[in-house]
């Protein structure tokens, strides 16, 4: 295991949400589970004035720490401090970097420090440059480490300049993207699962995969966030970044060891590898975008998309998308993938699943493809990993069952014990290991197989189906899966996707 050495962690844009509702509580686990190194200090920052205690206060507040005993709170907090900017980023950082200094000095940091830009994606440059004329990126004395938020651009040309602005400050060595999904143990284990057993590795490829699936699944809509969504859509929120970095994971040829750049290496030849599709005839074929309309979930009526606040009314951004897409190297020639995201599904589910091929040579009338071998992995919730593989039915003749084979994260035992994302991926920075986080080769590679989805559909005429809250999305996407297979159209429990499922 790596060490953790002493340091600061700096976060901007501290008087935010994801601060308090994620970050603090995330090194307040630490702290508690006694992963923090012996001398460490937080400095939030961000325009708004708040005196350190009143810092504390906010986040203490929103943090959902308050059960433990007040004594043991009150030494976390004593770790906390808060620097106002005044008025904006981009200012001379002279006030702050003698906070940083001498915070540095008092806590023993060892002049290692990470600097956290929980801040819109538009200050991240201006804060690079401020950092870098008082020298906070220069790491002879200690080490420098950037964290970003994502989204990380809007399309392939604003992610490269955004990796240009940070290029001109940073080294890439030294810049952490953060995508919160690679955090999850879920979709860490798709490596293990893949490279740790030999039962699966011999058949992840074309020979024995008829076709790979991911759904990503959410039952409620926009919420408070529709400016920001419509702005966005599920493709740019979900597909460009945490379904495609899944893919990558389920793509990936075997690393030579579990080395970061190694992972990250493989991880870009396989969004690299991605067939990009470029004619309007094929982008119409092969993606399907949607919108909710208003609807009634169990008695409850429940608004459509275009009726939701900060939402406009003659919107065309997508709650829903599902794109099939090849994949040409060696490995996956001809086999398709189908991955759908999309709000006000009947359920909040993630999942990956893998569909094996028919036996070459059927002896058993059974044809049914949706019988066939599948592994599935769930993502979330009810975490775990299924095989469904034909049983004999009990008594005469040779009738088939679909039989399965399950395991749950929570036979693991005590679930505390796992990592919340933001811990797993706090803690890792701190230790200087990146293989959790975004490379700038993947994130552009990911753009740059999204983007003609989205200049296609921005074009207008390309079709945008709605879809009632609380059922599987549009029609038409079932017609984008070939053959006799279908969706899978999974429930809350991992192992029950008969029928339809409770709706949240
Ligand atoms: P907030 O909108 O709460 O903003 C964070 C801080 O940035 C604010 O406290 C504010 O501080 C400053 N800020 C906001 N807008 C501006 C602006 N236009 N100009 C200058 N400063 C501004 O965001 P969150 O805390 O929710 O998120 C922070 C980052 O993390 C964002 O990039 C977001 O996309 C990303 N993110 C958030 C998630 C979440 O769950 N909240 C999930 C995934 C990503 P002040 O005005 O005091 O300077």
């Amino acid at each position: 295991m790596r060490k953790t050495e002493n340091q600061l962690l700096v976060i901007f844009g501290a008087s935010g949400d994801l601060t308090a509702r994620k970050l603090v509580p995330a090194l307040y686990k630490l702290y508690k589970d006694k992963h923090l190194p012996e001398h460490f200090a937080v400095l939030g920052v961000a325009r708004s004035f708040m005196t350190d205690e009143e810092f504390r206060k906010r986040v203490a507040l929103e943090s959902k720490y308050l059960d433990d005993s007040e004594e043991f709170i009150a030494t976390f907090s004593e770790k906390l401090f808060y620097e106002d900017l005044h008025k904006k980023y981009d200012v001379d950082y002279r006030e702050l970097n003698e906070r940083i200094q001498d915070l540095n000095t008092t806590y023993q940091c060892d002049n290692n420090i990470i600097f956290y830009l929980s801040t819109p994606p538009s200050l991240f440059e201006a804060i690079a440059k401020n950092l870098t004329a008082k020298g906070l990126n220069d790491e002879r004395l200690g080490w420098k480490r950037l964290i970003v938020e994502k989204p990380f651009g809007y399309s392939l040309e604003t992610a490269k300049s955004l990796n240009d602005g940070l290029h001109r400050y940073f080294k890439e060595s030294q810049i952490y993207r953060i995508d919160h999904y690679l955090g999850k143990e879920t979709v860490q284990n798709i490596l293990v699962t893949r490279f740790a057993n030999s039962i699966f590795e011999p058949l992840w490829n074309r020979d024995y995969i008829h076709h790979v699936e991911i759904t990503n699944a959410e039952s409620g809509g926009v919420e408070s966030r529709g400016g920001y969504y419509d702005k966005s859509g599920a493709l740019r929120d979900m597909f460009q970044s945490h379904l495609l970095q899944l893919v990558a994971l389920i793509v990936m040829e075997p690393p030579l060891s579990a080395n970061p750049e190694e992972i990250r290496n493989e991880k870009m030849k396989a969004l690299k590898s991605l067939r990009l599709m470029t004619d309007p005839k094929v982008l119409e074929e092969n993606t399907i975008r949607g919108q909710y309309l208003a609807s009634e979930i169990e008695g409850e009526k429940v608004k459509g998309y275009r009726e939701e606040v900060d939402v406009d009314p003659d919107s065309t951004t997508e709650t829903y998308a599902a794109v099939k897409f090849y994949v040409d190297n060696w490995r996956w020639a001809d086999v398709p993938f189908y991955v759908r995201t999309a709000k006000r599904m009947p359920t909040k589910v993630t999942e990956v699943v893998i569909h094996f091929k028919s036996p070459h040579h059927q002896i058993f009338k059974n044809s049914d493809m949706n019988k066939d071998n599948k592994l599935i992995i769930r993502i979330q919730p009810d975490e775990g990993i299924l095989v469904k593989f034909g049983v004999k039915v009990p008594g005469q003749g040779f009738a088939v069952e679909r039989g399965n084979l399950d395991f749950y994260y929570e036979s693991l035992g005590d679930e505390s014990h796992i990592m919340e994302a933001y811990e797993r991926l706090l803690l890792d920075a701190m230790q200087g290991d990146a293989t959790l986080y975004a490379r700038a080769d993947e994130v552009e590679a990911a753009w740059r197989f999204t983007d003609p989805i989205l200049d296609h559909w921005k074009k207008g005429d390309a079709k945008i189906y709605g879809y009632s809250a609380g059922v599987w999305g549009p029609q038409h996407a079932d017609e984008l899966i070939e053959g006799k297979s279908m969706w899978r159209n999974p429930c809350e429990n991992l192992a029950d996707d008969a029928g339809y499922c409770v709706i949240e």
